[in-house]
């Protein structure tokens, strides 16, 4: 199969949908890759390094949607981007419909047949291609949460892990999933006194379990809640509903029981933020204070560090990606129900129940 993979143009974004790493892989499966010239180099991966892997470089994005059978990128396609797409083709990315309706009217329009990353699905009920950037931002939470603790920034001046004779900040996490077991990790590794509230009681035995006592759990009551954000220096939000905005768990009363320069860092900020007063920021202006309080509330955090992201991305999706090319999608769906689940429109009809629903559209 034709694989393409354009440079990325939603500002911003430095990811690639294609590593070297897996055009070596797709190349190998006997498949040809052509990779938009400059596409890698936000991720740190000059054209010689897809030449090396046997790909080959287009001038530009034009090429690589006219001549590839199926698109592999990182963001849902930009205007300029759908206008190039066909019937016929695949295409595989991010595309979080639900909330686009102008998007879903293109991508019917163009009656390509379109796969998105984040409604594949795996056998625990998870959703693999979403889970990688959700440890990526996991982990980098406390890593911005310390930064905007320190006093240059408008924080309380407070080191993670303190020193010897000085007791370690408090770091509270709220949701304990992917993102919140991530960040309570890297929180206890600096040395933080870390503790981890959640609704789910099984939730909470398994990361009581894997930590080992370095985490303490609790229960997520509005009580223990109010508490804690109390006593806290950083507070992390990470909580998820799926399919619905994220609970305002923090008031922006209880900011006035909080420490003064204490952090907020609300990673649920794209679901809407778990905080009342949080609000998108981006990676320019990451930070605003209220009420003596920093809130860090970047909505796309793992842009920050668009290598790692993308090579973690790229490990989850290449074995669907060399499934795609080489059975054909048809055959790929029809032998994983968890791919099958990607599907979102396929010649101009919408093949996803729940973007139906929430655009009022047939499916
Ligand atoms: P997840 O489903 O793995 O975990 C969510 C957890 O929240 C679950 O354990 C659930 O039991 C818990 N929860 C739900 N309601 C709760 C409540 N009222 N109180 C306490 N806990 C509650 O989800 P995830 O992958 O960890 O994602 C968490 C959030 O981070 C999502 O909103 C996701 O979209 C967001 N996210 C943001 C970025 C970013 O760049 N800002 C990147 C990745 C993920």
């Amino acid at each position: 199969m034709k694989i393409g993979c354009p440079k990325e143009i939603k500002p911003q974004e430095f990811r690639v949908g294609m590593t070297p790493i897996a055009a070596r892989e797709a190349v190998a499966h006997g498949h040809e890759v052509l990779v938009e010239t400059g596409a890698g180099v936000g991720s740190g991966f000059a054209d010689a390094d897809y030449i090396a892997a046997g790909a080959r470089i287009a001038a530009d994005a034009a090429e690589v949607f006219a001549k590839s059978e199926m698109i592999v990128k990182v963001k849902e396609p930009q205007a300029v981007e759908r206008a190039r797409l066909r019937e016929g083709q695949v295409l595989f990315t991010y595309l979080h419909l639900a909330p686009d309706p102008e998007q879903t009217k293109d991508l019917l329009t163009s009656g390509v047949t379109a796969i998105a990353y984040e409604t594949v699905t795996d056998d625990r009920g998870g959703l693999p291609l979403l889970a990688p950037m959700s440890e990526v931002a996991g982990r980098l939470a406390p890593q911005v949460g310390a930064w905007t603790l320190q006093k240059a920034n408008g924080g309380r001046g407070v080191l993670l892990g303190g020193v010897p004779g000085v007791l370690p900040a408090k770091v509270l996490v709220i949701g304990g999933g992917v993102v919140g077991a991530q960040a309570a990790r890297v929180a206890a590794g600096m040395g933080a006194d870390v503790t981890i509230l959640d609704r789910s009681v099984p939730r909470l035995r398994y990361l009581d379990d894997i930590f080992h006592g370095t985490v303490k759990t609790g229960y997520a009551s509005a009580g223990l809640t109010a508490e804690l954000v109390a006593e806290a220096d950083m507070v992390i939000g990470a909580v998820l509903i799926p399919g619905a905005a994220a609970p305002k768990l923090v008031t922006r009363a209880q900011l006035k029981t909080m420490k003064p320069g204490a952090a907020i860092v609300d990673v649920a900020i794209d679901q809407g933020g778990c905080f009342e007063t949080s609000r998108a920021t981006t990676h320019q202006d990451p930070i605003y204070e209220v009420d003596g309080i920093l809130h860090y509330c970047v909505a796309n955090m793992p842009g920050a560090v668009a290598r790692t992201s993308t090579m973690a991305l790229g490990n989850a999706t290449m074995p669907f990606m060399l499934a795609l090319a080489d059975k054909g999608w048809k055959r790929a769906c029809a032998e994983d129900r968890h791919l099958m689940a990607g599907l979102n429109t396929h010649k101009g009809k919408l093949t996803y129940a729940a973007v139906g629903a929430a655009l009022g559209l047939p499916s």
